[in-house]
């Protein structure tokens, strides 16, 4: 039942029952204590007035209780209020009684043989006895007390008790729902949040207050993790439509040589050539689109499985490809001014992949210029540092910080016809910051492109 109450009242209904059972023992312990204490403080004051009057009877020299009356009055000065104290014969029939408000036929007479005590109860009032025979003849003492004032002090107590503990029961449970009020107002705003957005989208925030408490954090995180959630949806969102825009170039263009070739071309060996030509380039392209697409979502997605990485000497890599280049463009010089070992934990295809799409972007954009391509790696510290420079036509200031983007190119036109998709940076930068390098990038137009890499280095 109380599983399924909301978690505001599971808090008050706790706290008021945790609360009153405290108050309730504490009080029960504190009214047993002061019941044992009163009535064994009253058997102690009894006993001590039976001492006095054994001692009185022995200085008195009294060896029959006939000669009691004489001294009533002295019984009469030493019983206190609501007592009785009455003197049995060694029959136990009464021969002596002086009493305050405690009539003698509430007890009934009892012989005793040894000093002893017994609560008895007539009607509400509770009567302590004390009986002992007596050292001075054959017979009993009867000291009866009547514990009324005790009583109802103890009843006043009670009744106090009884008002502080309904009186706690209130207060926590009205303490216990203000605080749960309290902390989960965020709570349901948070829940209210989440059905808005499972309603209207992405672009809802949980309002956040400035108490910056466990609540308030959790608020924040949460319109934190949403932020990124949107980002990344927008993002995905961005990717999707740029990437078929990229796809439908190549296939409008082939889409148009086919028609063609459908309407007029068939017979003529000279357009049907051309058509196929340009048909076959552009499937080429399509081709490599998808495999570099392939190779992003790759990049980004895939987490980094440390097993497959290997030390390698970023100089080995590098003069590989080099050599590789070199051999398919032959009209191009590669210079390396600096060539240090240098060790990072990587693996080494993805070091060759981004190499290839460095110098591979060198080459491209610099066919009408200075061709020559200078490459350093050198340690600094602890980072492995990799500079590729060119000397062609370079990036204008205001296109810079956008170049890793996805699908990002300076001169459309003209990188397309260098079979450029605009992914080539992109990818190299996911797969730098993959390895923990970073990567960036500095051009002049007109002058060349600087791109610089580092990379943490493993001591040996
Ligand atoms: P692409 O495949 O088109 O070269 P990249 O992501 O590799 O795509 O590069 C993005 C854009 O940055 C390119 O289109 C080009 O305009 C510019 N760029 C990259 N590298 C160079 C460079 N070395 N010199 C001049 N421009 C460059």
């Amino acid at each position: 039942m109380i599983k399924k109450l909301p978690i505001k009242w599971k808090l008050t209904i706790w706290s008021s029952v945790l609360l009153s059972v405290l108050f309730i023992s504490y009080n029960l312990l504190q009214y047993i204590v002061i019941e044992k204490w009163s009535v064994s403080y009253e058997q102690q004051n009894m006993q001590h007035q039976l001492t006095e009057i054994e001692a009185f009877l022995k200085e008195k020299s009294i060896r029959d209780p006939s000669e009691l009356q004489r001294y009533d009055h002295y019984f009469a000065t030493i019983n206190e209020k609501n007592q009785m104290i009455r003197i049995l014969d060694e029959k136990g029939k009464p021969v002596f009684t002086v009493s305050h408000s405690v009539p003698s036929s509430w007890v009934k007479p009892k012989k005793a043989t040894s000093l002893q005590y017994e609560i008895v109860h007539h009607y509400e009032d509770r009567l302590l006895i004390l009986r002992s025979p007596m050292t001075a003849f054959s017979g009993t003492i009867e000291i009866v007390r009547n514990m009324e004032t005790f009583d109802d002090f103890r009843d006043t107590i009670f009744l106090v008790m009884v008002a502080t503990v309904a009186g706690a029961v209130i207060l926590s449970f009205l303490g216990g729902s203000i605080i749960a009020k309290q902390l989960l107002v965020n709570v349901q705003a948070m829940t209210n949040t989440v059905k808005r957005i499972k309603k209207n989208g992405l672009n809802e925030r949980v309002p956040v207050n400035d108490t910056n408490d466990e609540l308030a954090q959790l608020g924040k995180l949460f319109n934190d993790l949403m932020d990124d959630l949107e980002q990344s949806f927008l993002q995905q969102k961005q990717f999707v439509e740029d990437a078929s825009h990229e796809l439908r170039t190549p296939l409008t263009i082939i889409k148009g040589h086919l028609t063609m070739l459908n309407r007029w071309g068939k017979h003529d060996p000279n357009v049907l050539n051309k058509s196929l030509q340009s048909s076959l380039k552009e499937v080429e392209r399509l081709n490599q689109l998808v495999h570099e697409l392939l190779e992003l979502s790759r990049a980004e997605s895939e987490a980094p499985n440390m097993t497959e990485w290997e030390m390698v000497d970023v100089r080995l890599v590098m003069d590989s490809v080099i050599r590789n280049f070199e051999n398919v463009y032959a009209d191009y010089t590669f210079r390396q001014i600096r060539s240090e070992s240098a060790y990072i934990r990587i693996v080494a295809r993805h070091l060759e992949q981004i190499f290839v799409i460095l110098l591979d972007n060198a080459v491209k954009y610099s066919q009408e210029s200075r061709k020559e391509i200078h490459v350093s790696i050198y340690q600094e510290d602890d980072v492995a540092k990799i500079e590729v420079k060119d000397f062609g036509i370079g990036i204008p200031q205001a296109d810079l910080p956008y170049v890793f983007r996805r699908f990002y190119r300076v001169d459309k036109a003209r990188s397309r016809k260098q079979g450029g998709n605009g992914l080539g940076l992109s990818i190299a930068k996911r797969l730098v910051e993959k390895y923990g390098g970073t990567i960036s990038i500095e051009s002049k137009e007109g002058q060349g492109t600087t791109v610089v890499m580092a990379f943490p280095v493993v001591r040996l």
